[in-house]
């Protein structure tokens, strides 16, 4: 049953209660994180339906499919029945669904797999470069392109390189299109020019009602122009967003349109809330102190409940290995913790940790596993090739790298033959192989001598061997100067691949430990001890303790989202600055953040956002104790008034249970309530998160009482 009125804005306050119940009009909420945005979108649902909207009026749209599916748990808890009626989902599902339901003509995705296999096949015909690299930087080009309604055909190009854009831009639509398929923007763009049919619109017009669209921020073009025209007339649009958090400016969201609403609906309301109920004090005072560099935002009102925590502590391990023991070790007391960076190979001397540990984590999905990395590959390669020398697939791919120019396929089937023929290996055979140039035969020659050698080395060895020695390094050099790459960025993986072999003894040990790590991070468990993800994976989550890893130059800001014309500059600083943002006001009660003295071997400069939120010389040490009982009683005292008991909306507080009490658990003994981890849904299933001696443990509120 749903709930009553009452009910639906329990533990909320004043301004959350006005948006929850705000007439039925063009709605904005404005806010920053932890401040109940995605809350109030909730209960905004529940309330619409409460007031007698029929449940298939709805529409929900969130950023991601898992924030989706979380929306619906949520909701299911609360109204059962009422969920499968409700269309919660990304916009790409939600359009597709409704495509389909119009009766048109929808074609099966193209997978992410096959779009990067056609896009290299393009760039092979062209003769251009083929690597992972840029194989993505055209794909998202593309993706930009129509996600702005830029279709190939009314392009103006001039420029050398653009003329190479829009051809792969044509052979990769045409292809499509005889495919019979259709990627993500396909149902984007398949929507926008149905809803030019007025029919259709006015049918899709009355079937959804209420829009309610989570993230606003990260809008694109196309989509704000859908949205504009389902809610052009019963004008029920209901945003949340926050501009602080846009970071996906690169695929072309802007948060500008948020404003532009303004102008698109005169009689639009806009509700600013203000309370960060997520974190301690400690950690918004430091997200504040980071974002206020922005000059491209707009200002809000900020503060928080008065609860006071750990100070955010800063980390300054020797290197990555260091720093993954340190987390490790903080990983024993259970509480639920995640770990942030801005790119996926930071992770991976703590990926090899845990998988040496055997505990269980999980990595945001379509984070690549770092032995996937295309330079990794080609290196794991050459060692698979040195323990078997019929590995084909592992010959084609490092046959021109460095170049021995034995190019088609057409020598794969011959040097197969020839090896059955004469019972040696392709390997060993390569040389013989009929029409070659003396130039070649002099480079397989090579390859086919230096290769066995790699089995009698340890697996450092092998690496340096395969770079130095036969060559991979001069080709990534190469390969960097003729695709226009920075050269450190193409190397990069190298120099991390060196560092885990030290964990190996031999070329095999590193093979077998590449495919369990590959392994693991497919299978992503279902009940990690620890989260592991990008910072942009990690935007509307929150968890109890949060290490942000990785301060260092060049990596916030990324150099290479700082390739970019000068007149886009400070623009790309400032997302980059945002996406620090978002990772620090992920965490509810501990902060970590850390800048190891090395980084892959050498030493590395401290990024810039770091000083702005008071990286000094003295940092404190990280293993400073945690603070006993005792230190956090008298934290408290000496905090401001302002705690959650004095908040109205948190009445129910007044109860037993209030931060910086103590307790005794009949199995960790003494402890004291660091905050209260409240609520979800309408039935308060309040928690509490204790810290006793050397455990933090999050608690039932009705356990903690009975303790208390
Ligand atoms: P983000 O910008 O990061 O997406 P958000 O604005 O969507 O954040 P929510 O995720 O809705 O914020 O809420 C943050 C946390 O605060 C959640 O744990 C939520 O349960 C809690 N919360 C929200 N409103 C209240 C309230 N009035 N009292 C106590 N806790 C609240
Ligand atoms: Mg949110």
């Amino acid at each position: 049953e749903i709930s009553p009125v009452h009910l639906l804005l329990a533990g909320l306050n004043e301004d959350q209660q006005r948006a929850v119940t705000a007439p039925e009009q063009p709605t904005v909420v404005f806010a920053g994180p932890g401040s109940g945005k995605t809350t109030v979108l909730t209960r905004r649902v529940l309330y619409l339906l409460n007031r007698g909207t029929p449940a298939h009026q709805l529409m929900v749209v969130t950023f991601t499919r898992a924030a989706a599916k979380e929306m619906k748990e949520r909701l299911a808890q609360i109204l059962p029945d009422k969920v499968h009626k409700l269309a919660i989902g990304t916009f790409h599902s939600l359009f597709l669904m409704m495509l389909r339901d119009a009766g048109e003509q929808v074609y099966p995705l193209l997978s992410g797999v096959q779009q990067t296999r056609w896009m290299r096949q393009f760039l092979e015909e062209r003769g251009q470069p083929v690597d992972d690299e840029t194989v993505s930087t055209f794909l998202n080009q593309i993706s930009l392109c129509k996600g702005n309604i830029i279709l190939p055909d009314r392009m103006k190009v001039q420029k050398e390189k653009n003329i190479l854009f829009r051809d792969l831009y044509m052979a990769y639509e045409e292809k499509k299109r005889a495919a019979g398929l259709w990627d993500y923007d396909d149902i984007l763009l398949a929507f926008y020019h149905k809803c030019q049919h007025s029919r259709t619109l006015s049918e899709w017009q009355e079937r959804f009602q209420h829009l309610l669209v989570d993230e606003f921020q990260d809008i694109n073009f196309i989509q704000y122009h859908i949205l504009l025209k389902l809610t052009q007339r019963h004008r029920r649009l209901f945003a949340v967003g926050d501009d602080d958090q846009s970071i996906y400016g690169f695929r072309g969201s802007d948060p500008s349109f948020m404003l532009q609403l303004k102008q698109d609906f005169p009689e639009l309301r806009q509700i600013v809330l203000s309370v960060n109920y997520r974190s301690t004090d400690e950690i918004i005072r430091l997200a504040d102190q980071l974002i206020q560099h922005n000059r491209m935002r707009q200002s809000k009102p900020r503060a928080g409940t008065g609860t006071r925590g750990l100070p955010v502590q800063w980390m300054d391990p020797e290197n990555e290995e260091q720093e993954a023991e340190q987390i490790l070790a903080r990983l024993r007391d259970g509480m639920e913790t995640a770990v942030l960076y801005r790119t996926s190979t930071q992770a991976r001397a703590l990926i090899d940790a845990l998988v040496r540990k055997d505990i269980p984590f999980s990595v945001s999905t379509g984070d690549l596993s770092f032995y996937r990395r295309w330079q990794v590959q080609d290196i794991l390669a050459y060692i698979q090739l040195a323990f078997n020398p019929n590995d084909l697939d592992a010959l084609i791919r490092i046959i021109n790298k460095p170049k021995r120019y034995l190019f088609g396929e057409g020598w794969v089937e011959a040097g197969w033959a020839l090896a059955r023929k004469s019972g040696r290996t392709v390997l060993e055979v390569l040389p013989e192989l009929p029409c070659l140039e003396t130039y070649q035969i002099h480079y397989l020659n090579e390859l086919r001598e230096m290769v066995p050698t790699i089995r009698r080395f340890s697996a450092v060895r092998a690496v340096r061997y395969i770079c130095e020695m036969i060559g991979y390094s001069r080709y990534l050099e190469k390969y960097a100067e003729e695709t226009g790459n920075d050269r450190d960025l193409v190397s990069e993986p190298v120099d991390e691949l060196l560092l885990a072999a030290e964990h190996c003894s031999d070329g095999q040990a590193l093979l077998m430990h590449a495919e369990k790590v590959n392994q693991m991070v497919k299978n992503n468990e279902q009940s990690p001890q620890v989260k592991l993800m990008t910072l942009h994976k990690a935007k509307g989550l929150e968890f109890d303790r949060v290490f942000l890893i990785g301060l260092h130059a060049m990596v916030l800001p990324h150099r290479r989202s700082l390739q970019v014309p000068e007149s886009r500059k400070r623009a790309a600083w400032e997302e980059e600055r945002r996406l620090l943002y978002v990772g620090i006001t992920r965490a509810k009660s501990e902060l970590y953040l850390s800048i190891s003295k090395e980084r892959q071997g050498k030493r590395v400069g401290i990024s810039p956002f770091a000083r702005e939120i008071g990286y000094g010389g003295a940092v404190d040490s990280f293993c400073q104790q945690i603070q006993s009982v005792n230190e956090i009683s008298e934290l408290r005292k000496s905090t401001p008034k302002k705690t959650l008991t004095s908040q109205p909306q948190m009445r129910f507080a007044k109860e037993e249970v209030s931060p910086g009490m103590h307790l005794i658990h009949n199995r960790f003994g003494k402890g004291a309530v660091i905050r209260i981890t409240s609520i979800e849904g309408v039935a308060p299933g309040r928690k509490v998160l204790v810290r006793f001696h050397d455990h933090t443990l999050t608690l039932h509120y009705e356990l903690s009482r009975q303790l208390g």
